[in-house]
């Protein structure tokens, strides 16, 4: 009987049939990436309801020789919760262990487990009057672990750090199968090497994060939602600086967009109304929210505002005045990556730079880009106030995606050329995945590389966990 065979036989005797999938049919669901650019077979689909479980499961894949694929929500945009090609590899999806261990108001933390869905996360959290502060658009369907293993940023960065800010502990199955249990919910523990940072942000290339014990906050009382039109990146820096300046830490959130992406949400959701009459190069959609029930947000921003458009850095200004129109704002910005992907998708970069480099960085890709490729269109957006843009290449109106992918490397290569020469990087929460393996050997020192493969073969000795993804065993 040969390797695969033999594991699946064990498998089936090992753990009941309600915790895998054998059939081809009920396994494609889990094979291909969120874009749709990857689909490769796997052996079988795990589906663990306990550590225990999860445990007992790695065990057999490493008595087997079968590499394992950690699967969340599968929103991941780097390709790294699907399996590479010719290689035997199960997809292990946590999404049965979704259970709430605890929520202290106290503590101000709760105990969670890595298959909980981020949106019921925060949710539960309201539901004690605090706030999980990770907010991004795939919050409705991506998981709590797959938010740790990419250390996942989002829209509240600004002000609450992304989701390495938040984890206080974590419960881990390491690829021999043993438990790690450091779910420690202290704010404060200075005793050894912090093992945690070692696993969040890795994209299961270490383990399986099966809980974690998360930080959450007093829950904001007021809101305040604005969306500000712009003439160029340059003047909406300004306004992200100058509301920064007189808001300090109540300025939650700060976005960028553009026209064009504008014009992909409304394309894709004929409902949504164009926020302006005219259309204008550039606009920052800020959140500034407070704990007071008496604090005055509008008389804080407002007059701010009117300055800046007297001094004619903001074209004009949308202030929501309801909660729907709240809502209505944040979807602009939230619709973007599905708009983009019903439009037939782009060539995508997640770089950072540092925030004041911002503006020249955009101006050199717009200047640049049409040398690289004639008639590609580009839709920029993302989270300003990070320094963090979605640099975004859609092929020319008349050109399919697939055949535009041709041209993915050099206009990837000129990308992250501008932005590492900007004192960048190339990937600020995407991560690694199966697409910037290169673009990490590229652009990480040598010294780098070695000492993340040294914690890797520590931890993987057989390299067994998600192959082919960060890290290359040879090179
Ligand atoms: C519309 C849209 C908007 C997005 N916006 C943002 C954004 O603003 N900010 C941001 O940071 N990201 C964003 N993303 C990317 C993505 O949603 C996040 O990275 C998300 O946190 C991934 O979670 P997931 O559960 O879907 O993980 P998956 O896609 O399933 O997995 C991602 C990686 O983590 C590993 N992994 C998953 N679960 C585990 C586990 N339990 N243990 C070990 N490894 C695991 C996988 O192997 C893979 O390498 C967006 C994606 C979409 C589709």
């Amino acid at each position: 009987m040969n390797q695969v065979l033999q594991f699946k036989s064990a498998l089936r005797e090992a753990v009941p049939s309600s915790a895998y999938l054998l059939e081809d049919e009920a396994q494609r669901a889990y094979e291909a990436d969120w874009r749709g650019i990857v689909d490769n077979p796997s052996v079988a689909v795990l589906l663990p309801g306990s550590v225990a479980e999860v445990s007992a499961m790695m065990t057999l894949c490493a008595s087997h020789d079968i590499a394992v694929v950690p699967q969340g929500g599968n929103t991941g945009l780097a390709a790294g919760a699907v399996p590479v090609g010719n290689l035997p590899q199960v997809v292990l999806s946590l999404r049965r262990m979704n259970k709430i261990r605890s929520v202290s108001p106290v503590n101000n933390t709760m105990e969670i487990e890595a298959g909980v869905i981020l949106q019921a996360a925060q949710e539960e959290a309201a539901r004690f009057d605090r706030l999980l502060p990770l907010s991004l658009a795939a919050e409705g369907s991506c998981q709590i672990g797959g938010a740790i293993a990419t250390n996942a940023g989002g829209i509240q960065v600004l002000s609450y750090g992304s989701m390495r800010n938040l984890v206080l502990g974590l419960e881990v199955v390491l690829p021999d199968g043993r438990i790690w249990n450091g779910m420690r919910s202290l704010r404060k523990d200075n005793t050894g090497i912090d093992l945690k940072q070692v696993f969040i942000g890795s994209e299961g290339i270490l383990g399986i994060i099966t809980a974690a014990a998360l930080r959450i906050f007093p829950r904001p009382k007021k809101a305040l939602t604005v969306l500000v039109a712009c003439d160029s990146a340059h003047n909406a820096l300004r306004v992200f600086l100058e509301t920064q300046q007189a808001c300090g830490s109540d300025l939650t959130s700060c976005e960028y967009l553009t026209q064009a992406g504008l014009d992909l949400v409304h394309h894709h959701l004929p409902a949504s109304r164009p926020p302006f009459q005219e259309s204008h190069p550039a606009y920052v959609l800020m959140e500034m929210s407070s704990l007071d029930t008496a604090a005055d947000l509008p008389a804080r921003l407002e007059p701010l505002l009117m300055r800046l458009h007297e001094n004619g850095i903001v074209r004009d200004v949308i202030v929501a005045q309801s909660e729907s129109q709240r809502l209505a704002l944040w979807q602009l910005r939230e619709a973007l990556s599905e708009g983009e992907r019903a439009a037939g998708g782009a060539v995508k970069h997640d770089v950072a730079v540092p925030v004041a480099g911002i503006p020249q960085t955009i101006a050199a890709i717009e200047r640049g880009l049409p040398e690289v490729a004639p008639g590609a269109r580009l839709n920029i957006f993302g989270h300003l106030g990070d320094g963090n843009l979605h640099v975004n290449v859609m092929p020319p109106a008349e050109v399919a995606f697939g055949d535009f992918l041709a041209q993915a490397r050099r206009v990837t290569a000129f990308i992250e050329e501008n932005v590492i020469g900007a004192g960048g990087t190339f990937s600020a929460e995407h991560g690694i995945g199966q697409l910037r393996v290169e673009s990490l050997k590229n652009h990480r020192a040598p010294l780098e590389l070695e000492l993340m493969r040294a914690i890797k073969g520590a931890i993987d000795p057989q390299w067994m966990m998600n192959p082919g993804k960060v890290l290359n065993q040879c090179n």
